[in-house]
């Protein structure tokens, strides 16, 4: 058995309801974990006594703050190619729409991504994983989505699961998206949804849609969850990004694990999310570099949807890793609480990809956890942009610092 245990914990945020208020602090606390897993977290004082062989690793907090470690339920992090060019038209005035118009946008991702071998994926995916890891995430959903065709979309989900071999990356969780940028072969559709969802199958715990105009209609969006779901996987949507399209009340409709973005959602939509249990994930840094409307989530824990705050690392309109700096977008464009983000990017995220063994940090519980550079837990969105990580831990083993 490996047994760690974490002493001299000035703050520990369990994001545990049961410990009252969010983010549910425990003051002068330790955690010990057997096995990977969280066997106590409480006050220091009421530690089990370990025999000390039995101790593997033990970490000095030295009064520190500790979180769980991050949950980020959103991002295209496999990708080839460069889209600087991108930003720059955008950063001089041009539309997101307008560049994609002109060969640009997800378009040009996909062109690079789908020429490139698993090897090349696997390359650039790690250093993102590694730059997510060092920034505290400890579990990150990975997207297809750059194939533009069935092979290399599954080249994507293998080279995302050959991440998850890596003990020092956080663990991935994948998802088949099929439908993102337009594809122009007519048969695309009937092919993803016989061949695609398959062959998604064992590769893939969700299936996921840009439902958009310019993108994929409510109609396409449906038919591909329909043929999935047959296939066991579970529904994402990307829903009302650019516009009011019609994803939300199609995550609704189909039941969906998440609906994603709603920067366009109206009150009734996210009423209608939350009635129906389907997760909101606000994606802070793309609303902030796209401009427009900002992210819901807000108004999402208003209509009593259950809100994830994520970063939608992508090539295109968030270029981020920083789990951290997306807490503190989300309290800054979003209305949130700084403890409201702090859940949502933890708990919430484990929500919405369905991970009861994680995102908080109690007993039975994976311990996923990270020491802050800080004796106050709230630096972690208060300071914008800090180096606000010392430690990470990921199933219960120090992987990151000291
Ligand atoms: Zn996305």
């Amino acid at each position: 058995m490996t047994t760690l245990v974490l002493r001299g914990i000035g703050e520990l945020c369990t994001c545990d309801p049961r410990r009252g208020p969010p983010p549910g602090v425990v003051r002068n606390a330790a955690v010990l974990a057997e096995d990977g897993i969280v066997t106590f977290a409480g006050p220091e004082a009421g530690l089990p006594r370990i025999a000390a062989g039995e101790v593997t690793d033990e970490i000095d907090c030295a009064g520190a703050a500790v979180i769980p470690g991050f949950v980020d339920a959103h991002t295209h992090l496999v990708w080839l190619g460069d889209r600087s060019g991108d930003y720059a038209a955008r950063a001089a005035g041009a539309t997101y729409e307008g560049i994609a118009a002109s060969g640009g946008g997800i378009a040009s991702t996909a062109r690079a991504t789908s020429g490139g071998t698993e090897e090349e994926l696997v390359a650039a995916a790690r250093q993102r994983a590694r730059a997510m890891l060092a920034q505290g995430t400890t579990t990150v959903e990975v997207k297809s989505g750059y194939g533009l065709g069935h092979d290399a979309e599954m080249r994507m989900l293998d080279a995302a699961r050959a991440l998850q071999v890596d003990p020092d990356m956080p663990d991935v969780v994948t998802t088949y998206m099929p439908l993102h940028a337009r594809s122009a072969e007519p048969a695309y559709i009937d092919d993803v949804c016989t061949r695609g969802v398959a062959a998604a199958e064992p590769r893939a715990r969700f299936v996921d849609a840009f439902c958009e105009r310019g993108a994929y209609s409510v109609a396409e969006c449906q038919r591909l969850f329909v043929a999935a779901a047959a296939h066991g996987l579970r529904v994402k949507v990307h829903a009302e990004q650019r516009s009011r399209s019609g994803g939300a009340r199609l995550a609704a409709r189909v039941g969906a694990v998440s609906a994603d973005h709603l920067e366009h959602a109206s009150d009734s939509d996210l009423r209608a999310l939350a009635a129906a249990g389907v997760n909101c994930v606000i994606l802070p840094g793309a609303a902030l570099m796209l401009g427009g409307p900002p992210p819901p989530g807000r108004r999402a824990l208003d209509a009593g949807a259950r809100l994830a705050v994520a970063t939608d690392c992508n090539p295109g309109t968030c270029y981020s890793e920083s789990m951290p700096l997306m807490l503190s977008l989300s309290v800054a464009l979003a209305g949130l609480t700084p403890a409201e983000a702090l859940v949502a990017a933890t708990a919430g995220g484990a929500h919405a990809l369905e991970m009861r063994d994680r995102g908080a940090i109690s007993e039975g519980r994976r311990c996923d956890l990270v020491v802050l550079n800080s004796r106050a837990w709230i630096d972690v969105a208060y300071h914008l942009g800090g180096d606000v990580v010392r430690d990470v831990v990921l199933g219960g083993r120090l992987v990151r610092g000291r």
